[in-house]
């Protein structure tokens, strides 16, 4: 295999995303060529497909992490490669890219060893770090989820290329949100006997029908146990009516203003980290809203919302 380092330095920059110029790309392909005890350049397109490989593997590993790499996740990772093919001389046609991809990902050994020489180079390179787990929590959330196995991954690549808690809480609050935000919400609703996408009409609904069939006025004849459980119900219900018609406020960069506001239904907001404009559904599924283009939550608490649109 012959790595393109120079030509890898040159390119890695700008494509992953993120302010990594070409100027660090250079230095990236600096780091590569001491690596590397291959005589390189040999052709051009050997030198693509090296460095194709370098950036699809990690990509791959992080894809692989809890089993199956998806559809979606196979598509984010073509398209990714595809970007960074475009800008060679010579780039590999589609087939060329397909066959790649395919080899690459049922080779785990190849797998394995790539990455090995690709956190080695990581390590010394910050900027390329961040690209690199920028574009691995990317493919990360590409399914609209991050599972234990995933976060766990990416926690160790993280490390392994040398990047501080701080540098991959950054990413995690960019991509990663626990499930129990959402379950709260999910619990809630099915307290109230409805499905995980009703609207604020079935709530409020579904709320006065349980309230007045365990209000505890209507049990006060009953059995002492029968008025205890229905005490206990009816408390149940109304704390889940509380949860879901007093949510927290979220907060976007709205694309009217381009400021951090707290955010309603269908407004127009700014992906955080990729610009992107994307118009918001109805609010009982804030917590899941992500950009359309990088997979990146959309919507936060103040403060993180502030922080991360700090620069
Ligand atoms: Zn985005």
């Amino acid at each position: 295999m012959a790595w393109g380092w120079k030509l890898a330095g040159a390119v890695v920059g700008g494509l992953l995303g993120g302010p990594v110029g070409v100027g660090i790309g250079m230095a990236v392909g600096h780091g590569l060529d001491n690596i590397d005890n291959q005589p390189t350049g040999q052709n051009r397109e050997d030198d693509a497909e090296g460095l194709l490989q370098a950036v699809l593997v990690p990509l791959l590993s992080i894809a692989k992490a809890d089993g199956e790499i998806t559809p979606r996740e196979n598509r984010l990772i073509k398209e990714l490669l595809s970007t960074i093919n475009q800008s060679f001389d010579e780039e590999l046609s589609e087939y060329e890219l397909d066959v790649l991809i395919e080899k690459t990902a049922n080779d785990d050994l190849a797998i394995r060893t790539v990455l090995e020489v690709v956190v080695e180079v990581t390590k010394s390179n910050h900027d390329l770090a961040q690209s690199l787990l920028k574009a691995c929590w990317r493919v990360g959330a590409a399914d609209l989820d991050i599972n234990a196995a995933e976060l766990n991954w990416l926690m160790g690549f993280s490390e392994a290329i040398g990047l501080s808690e701080d540098d991959f809480m950054i990413y995690a609050l960019i991509y990663y949100r626990p499930a129990n935000d959402a379950t709260s919400h999910e619990q809630a609703l099915s307290m109230l006997g409805l499905p995980n996408d009703a609207g604020l009409e079935q709530i409020k609904t579904a709320y006065r029908k349980l309230s007045q069939k365990y209000h505890p006025d209507k049990h006060s004849h009953l059995a002492p146990e029968i008025k205890e459980l229905a005490a206990h119900k009816f408390s149940e219900i109304t704390e889940a009516y509380k949860l879901l018609t007093t949510p927290t406020p979220w907060y976007g960069k709205l694309a009217s203003s381009y400021t951090v506001e707290q955010v309603s239904e269908y407004e127009i907001v700014s992906c955080l980290i990729c610009e992107q404009k994307n118009r918001l559904p109805s609010s009982e599924h804030y917590h899941a809203v992500r950009c359309g283009k990088c997979q990146a939550l959309l919507l936060h608490n103040k403060e993180v919302a502030e922080m991360l649109s700090a620069d």
